[in-house]
């Protein structure tokens, strides 16, 4: 038997049916209008922010890192709740634009942006994080041709790595950034272009649980920030510093303690370079604000043995969930929290296999875990999927259909 990841606090220790934002399971499935289904519980994303404004000094600005979740109605949600959005592409900004987000808070960046996008992003005031000494030349000539002002921040490609990352996206060799010595260079240069020079982005990782190498990222990030800044001689605006908190997944994770965190960032901004004395400051997170919001239903379409081993063979599976399959950037396969939704406090008395419907070994959800008695019809949940699941996920790949995504508030359904 292998164990499931921690079920999320707001699910664990349910009785019975398994209740989203107060809903039954099977109500869910009713206005969903069929399964598999993702719902987002937009309350529970609000008490992450919230708890993120406790813990975090007052002056950080929080934004919402939009690939992550990009469904409109959690984009609203978090664009009300939190300070800006950070984009990864024209897409993201065109429906961020159509959710009507303030442009002097969104950001966008990404390390192969084409003119159209740099074009949308420029012409709507966004800021772009550049990547590269290229492409901050076709964003200048770009904001030359319509007459704009580009807002532009470079995006640092630091010495150092978020430690112990799910993703590593700094240190060494990296297609994201400037590497951190040609930063001054190239600051100087759209400077005397006549840019609006927000100032740097230096986002080191994600995934992370661990709230000492955080901290050791974030105090690293501003003192190079004050680095840059001096050699530059003019002091930035702003300095993202990068997000990267994770969430638990797997049995061996534990969550992140972000009020340590927010104890040595305070630390760290009360100690730094003057100056920096004036700088906003802001963190963007993704996963840590939606990621547990969120739960993944699939119905079991059948229960079947094969050589002494159960399977459940549900309608949901990889082509929804890449990650909850282990296969998006895991290492090594090991289960999410999942249950059987429809009998949340029953007692385990099998063990089986969660697979999905396509044709290949890779479509499973859980590996032999310990169930109760789950028949034909009953619901599969799979928790800790607000973040990275439906749009990271290969939808077209079998041609089954796509799942639904509904959303719930105050105890109220949306589409
Ligand atoms: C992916 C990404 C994020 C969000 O990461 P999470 O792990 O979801 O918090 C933030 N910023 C940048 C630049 C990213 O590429």
């Amino acid at each position: 038997m292998k164990p499931i990841g921690p079920i999320p606090p707001a699910f664990s220790g349910q009785q019975g049916e398994l209740e989203i934002g107060g809903i039954p399971v099977s109500e869910l499935a009713e206005r969903a209008g069929r399964t598999p289904f993702f719902v987002y519980d937009l309350d529970l994303a609000t008490a992450q922010v919230e708890r993120f404004r406790a813990a975090l000094p007052a002056e950080i600005h929080l934004h919402f890192a939009v690939k992550a979740n990009p469904h409109p109605s959690v984009i609203q949600h978090l664009m009300d709740k939190t300070d800006g959005l950070d984009m990864a592409s024209g897409g993201e900004l065109e429906r961020v634009r159509d959710c009507g987000a303030d442009m002097a808070h969104v950001s966008f960046a990404g390390p192969g942006k084409r003119d159209p996008e740099l074009e949308l992003a420029i012409s709507l005031g966004a800021t772009l994080n550049l990547e590269s000494e290229t492409e901050a030349e076709r964003a200048l000539a770009i904001g030359h041709r319509l007459g704009v002002t580009p807002r532009l921040a470079v995006r640092v490609n630091p010495d150092f790595e978020l430690k112990g990352s799910g993703m590593s996206m700094g240190g060494g060799a990296k297609p994201f950034g400037v590497d951190q010595e040609r930063v001054p260079a190239l600051v100087e240069h759209i400077l005397g272009k006549g840019a609006d020079w927000r100032g740097f982005h230096i986002y080191s990782g994600s995934q992370s649980l661990d709230a000492d190498a955080i901290s050791e990222s974030q105090e690293a990030s501003i003192a190079l920030a004050a680095k840059l800044a001096l050699a530059i001689g003019e002091a930035p605006k702003s300095v993202n510093l990068g997000g990267g908190f994770g969430i638990p997944y797997t049995a061996n994770d534990t969550p992140l303690d972000v009020e340590a965190v927010g104890a040595r960032l305070s630390e760290a901004l009360a100690g730094r370079d003057p100056i920096l004395a004036d700088t906003q400051f802001m963190i963007e997170l993704g996963r840590w604000l939606i990621g547990e919001a969120g739960v993944y239903i699939a119905r079991i379409l059948d229960r079947k043995m094969s050589k002494g081993a159960l399977f459940l063979v549900t309608d949901g599976g990889m082509h929804h969930h890449l990650a909850a399959s282990g296969n998006f950037g895991m290492v090594m396969k090991r289960n999410y929290p999942v249950a059987i939704a429809s009998h949340m406090d029953g007692e385990a008395v099998e063990e089986a296999t969660v697979v999905g419907p396509l044709c290949t070994p890779l479509d499973r959800l859980a590996a032999d875990i310990a169930v109760p008695r789950a028949e034909i019809g009953d619901y599969v949940a799979v928790f800790a999927s607000g973040a990275y699941g439906l749009s990271a996920s290969p939808v077209n790949f079998l041609s089954h259909p796509t799942a639904a995504e509904i959303v719930v508030k105050g105890g109220k359904i949306t589409k």
